[in-house]
């Protein structure tokens, strides 16, 4: 089954079971001071769910475009690491405020998951929240139950607060949850190790693909729960990896989502997907991060020197990067990508086909200046080599790097990898000296936690530092785990 068919199909499943479809909100969040980026499907609905607003209707269902790049949903390193972790991807879901419970989630995702889309039963594990004494909370026995009707229960995992009980802060609606993971190994292998035992250990072949939540609480300000006066779902599916599970393939990007982006990547740069790794992790961060790149500025981000705008600027650089020193691009390349986006994805998301022109008309921009910026980087350091050759030293210092990063807009990475390519070594931790010195200069900011939000005061009007140090930085306001 192609991904397209595998999206409607998703669609039409629970429109069938009277779900109103909604289309993806704006991945870039323009409306709430507290989020940046969407980073899953529920965050349109939250004002719903926290009572806030009345649902426009009970069943909802869609595809929402999401970017978990900074803050407590920062996937970015794994990205092109691993082969299920995306920067940008879509999140498919099904909804039910004050409607349906935790039977109908259940046995419609199951329904789904087998009878339709025809996954193996063998393969699939489930989990249920197994209780928590400091909330006074007993396991989801309900959920169990409702499990045990349609799968063996040698297939039932318990789970912890921290992967089956999902809060939205502090305070506000919550509830436990029970994902769904496949085990994608060969028989052999499965025949050798119970896939129950590789569940969410990092595998690459045992991965979680859906999240079931019930919300069933309210978590009041002395830290207690109460019962809701209605009970909601909310459910969020990794389309990317649904569809591998369903094409049979044992990497996201061996699904015909990626396979035209790599094609055309490799038709390019004369390189070979598959035969090594560091040119394989390029070509995947490459392709993951054209998607992100394009929908972001579809939705109306622009590459920037702060916030929202230099998160992608990074992203876009990050991209670039691995290109210009795996692939061999020293010309724009990226752009040329943006077309294959709008083939590929102006169907479900009309926004990036009709703004394609433009779309590469930014990238090719930024990709030109930043390649400029990289040649005279790569100037300085050839000089730096030979200023250090002369004294008899080898060791780059952290206030040149540092000087890199901030002039041309040379990632750490780069530095350091060639440093390496020259026998040389990097003061990584002067880096972060001067790094940490600048930010102590330009800003003062205060930040405190609350539960799954990260909730940060900040100070406007100062340079935002990038994505690499968010955490520590104040740009970042607040995120959801669900
Ligand atoms: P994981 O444990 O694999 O990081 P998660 O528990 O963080 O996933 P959820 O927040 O539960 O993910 O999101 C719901 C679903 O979205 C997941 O079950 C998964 O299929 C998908 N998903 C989450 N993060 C990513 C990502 N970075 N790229 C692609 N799909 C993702
Ligand atoms: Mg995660
Ligand atoms: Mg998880
Ligand atoms: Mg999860």
């Amino acid at each position: 089954m192609e991904a397209k068919k595998i999206r409607s199909t998703f669609i039409e499943f629970f429109q069938s079971k009277q779900h109103q479809y909604v289309p993806s909100s704006p991945i870039v969040v323009k409306n709430d001071p507290t989020l940046m980026f969407t980073n899953a499907g529920m965050n349109q609905f939250k004002d719903a769910f926290l009572g806030n607003e009345i649902a426009k209707f009970p069943r909802v269902a869609n595809s929402q475009k999401c970017l978990r790049v900074s803050g407590k949903h920062n996937d970015l390193e794994e990205v092109g690491v691993d082969t299920y972790h995306h920067t940008m991807f879509e999140m498919l879901g099904n909804w039910s405020f004050g409607d349906y419970f935790k039977k109908e989630a259940i046995t419609w995702a199951w329904e789904l998951l087998t009878e339709v889309y025809g996954l193996d039963q063998d393969r699939l594990y489930v989990s249920v929240f197994e209780g928590d004494q400091g909330d006074n909370l007993g396991m989801d026995q309900e959920a169990y139950d409702f499990w045990k009707a349609i799968v063996p229960e040698d297939r039932i995992i318990m789970g912890n607060k921290k992967d089956n009980f999902w809060e939205m802060g502090d305070v506000g609606p919550c509830g436990p949850c029970s994902e769904i993971h496949i085990d994608l190994r060969p028989d052999a292998e499965r025949a050798q190790i119970a896939g129950k035992d590789l569940v969410n250990n990092d595998h690459e072949q045992v991965i979680e693909i859906w999240n079931l939540v019930f919300m069933q609480f309210n978590r009041v300000s002395d830290g207690s729960l109460k019962a809701l006066p209605a009970t909601h779902v909310d459910t969020g599916m990794g389309f990317e990896r649904l569809v591998r599970a369903i094409q049979h393939k044992s990497s996201n990007y061996d699904t015909d989502l990626f396979a035209p982006f790599l094609d055309a990547l490799a038709k390019k740069s004369g390189k070979v997907y598959g035969k090594d790794l560091p040119t394989d992790i390029a070509f995947r961060v490459i392709v993951d991060h054209i998607r992100a790149i394009s929908f972001t500025i579809a939705d109306g981000q622009l590459p920037s020197n702060n916030k929202a705008g230099y998160v992608i600027r990074r992203i876009l650089r990050r991209a670039v990067r691995y290109g210009y020193t795996f692939l061999g691009f020293h010309e724009p390349f990226l752009y040329e990508l943006t077309s294959l986006i709008a083939d590929n994805f102006g169907d479900i998301f009309p926004e990036v086909r009709q703004q394609q022109e433009f779309i590469a008309k930014v990238i090719f921009e930024e990709e030109t200046s930043f390649l400029r910026t990289l040649d005279n980087g790569l100037k300085m350091l050839d000089q730096i080599k030979a200023e250090l050759a002369e004294k008899g030293e080898n060791v780059i210092p952290g206030k040149t790097a540092f000087e890199l990063y901030d002039t041309f807009g040379f990632p750490l990475d780069l530095t350091s990898l060639i440093a390496r390519e020259s026998g040389l070594s990097l003061d990584e931790k002067g880096f972060t000296r001067e790094m940490e010195e600048q930010k102590s200069r330009s800003r003062a900011a205060s930040e405190s936690e609350t539960g799954d939000w990260v909730v940060v005061n900040e100070d406007d009007g100062v340079e935002f530092v990038g994505y690499d140090f968010l955490e520590a930085d104040s740009r970042i306001i607040k995120y959801r785990v669900i």
